[in-house]
């Protein structure tokens, strides 16, 4: 099914939502499925903003670390991370996490964060927190790509496109590696494949927000497809989607 619709969105001019369609699109999905990309990219394609809500966590993991809060005194937690009044600079391509009006892109990619996200995003009232200021930005942003852990399943159960998309634990682990490399960052492979395991463990078991694959979603494998194929799939079942909605 997903190279038919691939197939299909490549002998296509190109195409973008209709600027007066509201559409909320999720991506659902485990660590280095190479969902930031395809949804950064889908959003591009389609004339849609990009949210990019792990980025809101790493940013949470990264205030905690760098303030020297115990993870475990979560009212401290909180209340920084209120006070950092976390938002994205919506000029930027894509847009730049901030975190008191300073940019804090690069340091929320580095290993020290990687390796406490899990714990912080299982926190619920940073959840409550991260939710209720992703669905500001959807009122803000109406036309979105989300992207995440939770974002079918629980932050925009209504949204009009799901996907969720998969890929085997050792593909992740190596696109994780290639992506840390073009970075320049030094790479354990061995130990990025143990996070990657150890990160689904406590995203899926957690009590709060769990990683789960919606009911609605389209499931997508990326595990044997390169991501211009996802992308274009994705084009094609958000492009039939919109006429239908627009024929209603
Ligand atoms: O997608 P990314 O790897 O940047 O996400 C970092 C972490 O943030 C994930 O491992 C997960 O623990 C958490 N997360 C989440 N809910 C989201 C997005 C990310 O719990 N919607």
């Amino acid at each position: 099914m997903t190279t038919a619709h691939a197939q299909i969105a490549r002998n296509r001019p190109e195409w973008h939502v209709p600027v007066d369609q509201a559409i909320i699109i999720t991506i659902d999905g485990p660590a280095g499925t190479g969902k930031s990309t395809v949804a950064r990219r889908l959003a591009q394609r389609l004339g849609l903003d990009f949210l990019d809500t792990g980025a809101m966590y790493r940013a949470a993991t990264a205030i905690c670390i760098d303030h020297k809060i115990d993870p475990d005194d979560i009212d401290a937690l909180v209340k920084v991370v209120e006070s950092a009044d976390l938002h994205f600079d919506w000029a930027a391509d894509p847009p730049t996490m901030l975190a008191w009006l300073k940019p804090i892109d690069e340091r929320i990619r580095d290993h020290d964060v990687n390796d406490l996200v899990s714990r912080i995003a299982a926190i619920s009232r940073i959840r409550e927190h991260m939710v209720r200021k992703q669905r500001i930005i959807a009122a803000q942003h109406p036309r979105l790509v989300a992207e995440g852990r939770d974002q079918g399943s629980v932050v925009f159960p209504d949204a009009e496109v799901k996907f969720y998309l998969d890929a085997t634990p050792e593909i992740r682990a190596m696109r994780r590696a290639d992506q840390l490399r073009a970075h320049g960052r030094s790479v354990d492979e061995a130990l990025i494949l143990r996070n990657i395991k150890q990160r689904d463990s406590m995203d899926a078991q957690r009590s709060d927000g769990p990683l789960i694959c919606p009911d609605d979603a389209v499931v997508m494998d990326s595990s044997h497809l390169q991501i211009p194929e996802v992308i274009s799939a994705m084009e094609t079942i958000v492009r039939e989607r919109v006429d239908s909605l627009r024929s209603q």
